[in-house]
Parts: structure tokens; sequence; C-alpha cells
């Protein structure tokens, strides 16, 4: 296994864009971990790949912010690398009064977050949308999409290698080690330390591991310390 800048583990959709994003701005050296033979074999690529518009996240806050911006981005995204995207945006129904009530506070924060709605009173107008749905009014959010989950990692993929990043597939990193201080720091900040990750395949020390194996692995290793590390603003290598 060659030695590389900054080694990312996991080959979700994260990883992948984490890759694809330190490629964008910087000169370093990738590579991406995937412990499986195929990518997408997880939540990245099973997902049902909902494209949300933030209706529903209050007003100034991250979500609304990379909800509706995520969305347009997403969209933009897939018409360029032939994602398939289905534009069919989504309902929220009101089944009684006290849900319908609750529309209005959707539609206040979709008014404040700069998304498109259209409130449906009744059942008619509701089954135009979606014959099989019944309530007495609905939220209807037209920019929510649904994209093809598996070929946006694919396509993310075909990015990142174009642009030179090694994808290993059925590496499975075991172990991320801190090496002694100064060892291997080549292009780590001063003061930093060196890592090695370990697949059965071998080992590699890197400056920069990051850890994208997905919140929800339990398995996937951590050093001692943290074995995220912010890529750092300004370091020489860093494109302006
Ligand atoms: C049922 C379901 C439906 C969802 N629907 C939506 C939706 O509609 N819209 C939406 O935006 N989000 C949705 N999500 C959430 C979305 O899928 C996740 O947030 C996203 O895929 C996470 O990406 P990831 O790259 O972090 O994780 P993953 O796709 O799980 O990628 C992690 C990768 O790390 C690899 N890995 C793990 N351990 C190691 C190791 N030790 N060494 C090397 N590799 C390792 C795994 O094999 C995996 O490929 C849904 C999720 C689920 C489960």
């Amino acid at each position: 296994m060659m030695r590389h800048d900054v080694d990312i583990v996991g080959g979700g959709c994260v990883g992948l864009s984490v890759a694809k994003h330190l490629t964008e701005r910087t000169d370093l050296d990738v590579a991406v971990l995937e412990k499986e033979h195929h990518l997408a074999s997880h939540q990245s690529g099973r997902s049902s790949g909902v494209l949300h518009p933030g209706f529903n996240y209050p007003l100034d806050s991250k979500k609304a912010r990379f909800a509706t911006e995520g969305t347009a981005q997403m969209k933009a995204y897939c018409e360029e690398h032939d994602v398939p995207c289905e534009e069919l945006g989504v309902l929220v129904v009101a089944t009684d009064d006290e849900e319908e009530t609750r529309l209005a506070d959707l539609a206040e924060q979709a008014e404040a977050n700069g998304v498109a709605y259209e409130l449906l009173d009744s059942r008619e107008a509701i089954r135009e949308h979606e014959p099989h749905a019944d309530g007495q009014a609905a939220l209807h959010a037209p920019e929510a999409a649904s994209v093809d989950a598996e070929q946006y990692v694919y396509a993310l993929a075909r990015e990142v290698r174009e642009a030179g990043v090694t994808v290993y597939t059925g590496y499975e990193v075991s172990q991320i080690e801190a090496a002694a201080e100064g060892a291997d720091s080549t292009r780590a900040t001063a003061g930093s330390r060196s890592r090695t990750s370990s697949t059965p395949q071998g080992s590699t020390p890197t400056p920069w591991p990051i850890r994208s194996a997905s919140a929800r692995s339990t398995k996937c290793p951590r050093s001692g310390e943290s074995t995220t590390r912010c890529v750092p603003s300004a370091p020489s290598s860093v494109k302006r």
C-alpha cells in the first residue's frame, strides 16, 4: 500500500465528498480506504436519497441553510454528472385539526427559509398530487426531490479518481496508531503527530487520517486521541 498525505477511512458519500473537496482545494495526495469490495454497500448506496428542501428547520439554523442550499447544489450536481434525480416534491399531510395547525407553523418556516410551498385545504387538492394520500389539509413542497443514492456515490468516486485520488476497496482499517512525536511528519503542521493506518494488506503512515466510516459504525478504530483531523486553513499546500 502506498503512502498518501491523507487517508480517508470509509468510502461512503461523506468520505468521497471529503476527498473531492480536499483535491479541489489542496495539492494533497489523498486516498480513500473502503472495507467493502464494492462502493455504496452501506447507508450512502441504500438511502431513500430524498433531498429535503428545508421547510422544517428553524430560520437561521445550519440545518435550514444546508437543506435549502444543499438541495439546489445536489440538483445541479446530478444534472452535471447524469445522476438520476426525480423532482416529485413532498406532501406533509394533516389528518386532524391539531396537525393542520402545525402545517401553518411549517408554512411560516418555509416562507422564512425561502422554500417554495403551497397549502392544500381539501382531500381533492391533496389527491391531485398523490392519489394514495388522504387528509384534510397538506403542505406541498415542490422542490423536494429524490436522487439515485447509489449512482451518486459512483459519480463521486469517478470524479475523485479522475482528480487523482486513490480509492482502495477491500481495505478494512483495523487500527490507527499515533506514531512518535516528529516521526514522519511530512506536510503535517508543526508539532502534529504522524499516524499509521493498518489494514490486512499492510500499514501506511499518514499525517492526516480522516475517519468517515459513518456515524453508525461501531467498528472503525479510533486511536487514543481523536483520529479526525481538520485540514488547517492555510498550510503551504492549500491552493488559494
Ligand atoms: C434507511 C435510510 C434512509 C436514509 N434516507 C435518507 C434520505 O432520504 N436523505 C438523506 O439525505 N439521507 C438519508 N439517509 C442518511 C444517509 O444515507 C447518510 O447520512 C449517509 O449515507 C452517510 O454517509 P456516510 O458516508 O457517513 O456513511 P456510509 O455510507 O455508511 O459509509 C461509510 C463507509 O465506511 C466503510 N467503513 C466502515 N468501517 C470501515 C473500516 N474500519 N475501514 C474501512 N472502511 C470502513 C463502510 O463500509 C461504508 O462504506 C438515510 C439513511 C438510512 C439508513
